[in-house]
């Protein structure tokens, strides 16, 4: 970070959120009917970012292993999926009313509970309630019981009804895991902090199934592994931290759960939790469907219910944390640069390519040097505008080089490539472009 006008932490939260409308990472959703109760949705910019971080995760939790698959599950599920889980019974927060302004809060996160937040009255509140965070709906044109479906409120389950197909069709033994990502929902009662907490999210999730002795030394790994993960995409290490639970914190299944923590604008808040699940899972479907759901073990003769540990993060959460650690300022002769110093995996455009004019005789040398990227990288391509405004919106959006065609290109077969964190620039022949940039890419 620069030593130059570091924003207090409340105007880094309204800089990130109003550079993420002005430059299109994120939009309030349904904005032109008034906006629709905290949802978000994810803009040219934001997509792309978006899908890297989700890139990113697959990258390093399937890609390159050997020990876990992927997985694609249905969102839509019936019920038995989630009396089985418990969610049916315990996915509940308790929920208060103001009789006074009608407000409702989670009684949970009242820091004073005879007083409203929001209209100041005194002892307003209504006894607290079991609210289940379920979206519920109905499958099909009958809207009776018997078509009651549920949207997932994570993506665990998934795995755990899918052991046995990925078991048998995968040939993987444990220790070895199945990951998804994909949205899940929740009626949460208090959503905000711009995309943090969502009623409509995205989740990326791991579950990995060991043999019950290793369970512990696999629960460290996954801590450890993936309190990394976060640092190597450039993080900061003092804005992370490892939160193990309390032991009254803990769900009743779980022998332990530690949370990566990252310091948003109002304080610490979870990305992701990680939990020895021990049994609970694979138990719970095998006794509520009547499925074998365990692993025999050849080498042994013998049959065990697999124990899971389970890191679970939050994708358009982790986006947020990304931006939000990247977010920089800098004076640069005299002006205020805005700048995210995203890691180059993460970043949208990994290369934006500017001819330095909109003459005619600098377009087709450009428009080469955009065909010779494209399959390789992501590329903006920018024609309009002075440079120096075009290399600006470029920081702000994240791209970590810009290729500068110019009228000696025309002769020298040669482009300048700008970096964004340093602003140095080198010459370099358009043959050569791919192999200097490629390395610096990944
Ligand atoms: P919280 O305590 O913040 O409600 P949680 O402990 O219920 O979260 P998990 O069920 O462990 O969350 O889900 C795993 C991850 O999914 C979280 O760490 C978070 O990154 C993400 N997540 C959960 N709920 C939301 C939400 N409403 N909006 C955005 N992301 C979410």
């Amino acid at each position: 970070m620069s030593d130059v006008s570091v924003p207090n932490d409340v105007t880094l939260m309204e800089k990130v959120v109003n550079l993420s409308k002005r430059r299109g990472f994120v939009f309030p959703s349904a904005e032109i009917y008034g906006g629709f109760r905290s949802t978000y949705d994810y803009g040219p910019i934001g997509v792309q970012l978006l899908r890297n971080v989700k890139d990113a995760w697959w990258r390093s939790m399937v890609q390159m292993r050997d020990d876990v698959v992927g997985l694609d599950a249905a969102i839509l599920s019936p019920p038995a999926i989630w009396e089985a889980s418990g969610h049916l019974k315990n996915f509940t927060d308790p929920l208060v009313d103001c009789r006074q302004c009608r407000e409702r809060f989670r009684e949970d996160q009242l820091e004073d509970l005879t007083t409203c937040p929001g209209c100041g009255g005194k002892n307003t509140f209504t006894e607290a309630r079991n609210f289940n965070l379920m979206f519920k709906t109905h499958a099909g044109p009958v809207e009776s019981d018997a078509a009651v479906a549920y949207l997932r409120p994570e993506t665990a389950q998934g795995m755990f009804i899918n052991f046995s197909n990925v078991l048998q069709s995968s040939r993987k033994k444990p220790p070895f895991g199945i990951a998804q990502i994909g949205k899940s929902f929740r009626n949460e009662i208090t959503p905000g902090n711009f995309v943090f907490r969502t009623r409509e999210f995205e989740q990326m999730e791991l579950e990995f199934f060991v043999p019950p002795e290793e369970a512990l030394q696999w629960y460290e790994y996954w801590c450890a592994t993936r309190y990394q993960w976060y640092i190597d995409l450039g993080i900061p290490a003092s804005k992370l931290r490892m939160r193990p639970h309390d032991a009254d914190e803990l769900s009743h299944y779980s022998s332990g759960t530690s949370d990566v923590e990252f310091l948003f604008p109002w304080g610490w808040g979870e990305l992701e939790g990680i939990a020895n699940r021990g049994d609970y899972d694979l138990t719970q479907h095998a006794t509520h469907s009547g499925e074998k759901l365990d692993y025999f073990d050849q080498a042994t003769n013998s049959r065990y219910v697999p124990h899971v540990i389970e890191p679970a993060a939050g994708a358009t959460r982790t986006m947020m944390a990304f931006l939000l650690a990247a977010y920089d300022e800098e004076e640069v002769r005299g002006e205020t640069r805005t700048v995210l110093r995203l890691h180059p995996r993460l970043a949208p455009y990994k290369v934006a390519v500017l001819p330095l004019s909109k003459k005619d005789d600098l377009m087709p040398m450009a428009r080469e040097v955009l065909a010779l990227l494209q399959p390789h990288l992501m590329c903006d391509f920018d024609e309009t505008q002075a440079i120096g405004r075009r290399y600006r919106r470029q920081d702000e959006l994240g791209t970590p080089f810009c290729v500068t065609v110019d009228f000696d290109s025309l002769e020298d077969q040669s482009v300048t490539i700008r970096e964004r964190d340093s602003m140095e620039q080198v010459r370099v022949p358009v043959a050569e472009l791919l192999s200097h940039l490629l390395p610096r890419l990944v």
